[in-house]
């Protein structure tokens, strides 16, 4: 396997960072995770706006143009021959030492990556998986996506330890989203998900859902949900770049619905599967 450390590609044995670094020691950076589908960036402006806008929010600095970026990631796939898959990209603010707190404003950022290839799991979008409800225990700026994963990697343990695939988080009550997916509900035909807030990841495949959602004129609304109306809901769905809209199909062992995919959900799985069409062919 190769690997991207810096803008070089080097094997993965060669891939090698300090322990002065800064992700290493505070979770101090961001990343990305972009689907690779027919050797083809899915979404990949919006994933790049959103990773230049996470840097903004943390004052990092990437070391290099967009395009320049852009190239190295593609350079990474093409090294590891992914067709389908994902890529996996990270910034840290780079090495401090003597290790302190607060940043180190001349740092040299650092960026690596990574790549898996699997394809896309029809079964899974129709059949749909199960979650677990967890208490939303994570900082209050969610909307960055920085590395300071272990409120979400503990949910998504307690998920899988239950034998469920996700952890659907709430603040006392309150619905958020999932340890690593967005969430959206389906009432009476009308879609409901937690609003673009300081709570949640503004994620990539929710702004395609977003879109299904108009082009197929399905009522919408962005305001927070209550645990009780989660567990009321005709349809529940999850969203994230390796899921794409999969349904949810029981919740701490309560059937949701009739415990199949519901229309809506189909329906947006449609647009989704035209929208990869156009962007990375057949
Ligand atoms: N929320 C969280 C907490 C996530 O980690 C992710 C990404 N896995 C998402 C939502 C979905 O984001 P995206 O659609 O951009 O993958």
């Amino acid at each position: 396997m190769n690997v991207l450390v810096k803008d070089k590609i080097v094997a993965s044995e060669a891939g090698v960072v300090s322990i002065a670094d800064r992700g290493y020691q505070f979770g101090d950076g961001i990343y990305e995770v972009i689907r690779v589908l027919n050797g083809k960036l899915f979404t990949e402006k919006e994933h790049m706006d959103r990773f230049y806008s996470s840097a903004e929010k943390m004052e990092l600095v990437i070391p290099y143009t967009r395009e320049k970026l852009t190239g190295l990631i593609y350079d990474l796939i093409k090294a590891n021959n992914v067709i389908d898959g994902h890529v996996y990209f990270q910034l840290t603010r780079g090495n401090q030492d003597p290790r302190n707190h607060a940043f180190n404003d001349d740092a040299e950022g650092i960026i690596t990556g990574q790549t898996k290839a699997y394809p896309r799991d029809m079964k899974m979008l129709e059949e749909g998986v199960t979650a677990i409800t967890a208490d939303d225990i994570r900082w209050l700026r969610c909307d960055i996506k920085t590395l300071n994963l272990i409120g979400n990697c503990m949910a998504k343990t307690k998920a899988q330890r239950a034998g469920a695939e996700e952890a659907i988080l709430h603040r006392d009550g309150t619905v958020t989203e999932c340890s690593s997916s967005s969430l959206l509900i389906v009432k009476d035909g009308v879609v409901k998900t937690h609003p673009l807030t300081n709570l949640i990841l503004p994620g990539i495949t929710r702004i395609v859902i977003m879109e299904a959602i108009a082009a197929a004129n399905i009522p919408v609304v962005e305001e927070a949900f209550s645990l009780e109306e989660l567990f009321a809901a005709d349809e529940v769905m999850l969203a994230s770049t390796g899921h794409d809209a999969t349904p949810i199909i029981a919740i701490d062992g309560k059937q949701v619905g009739d415990g199949k995919r519901g229309p809506v959900t189909a329906e947006i799985q449609r647009y989704y599967d035209l929208r990869i069409e156009k962007e990375c062919g057949k």
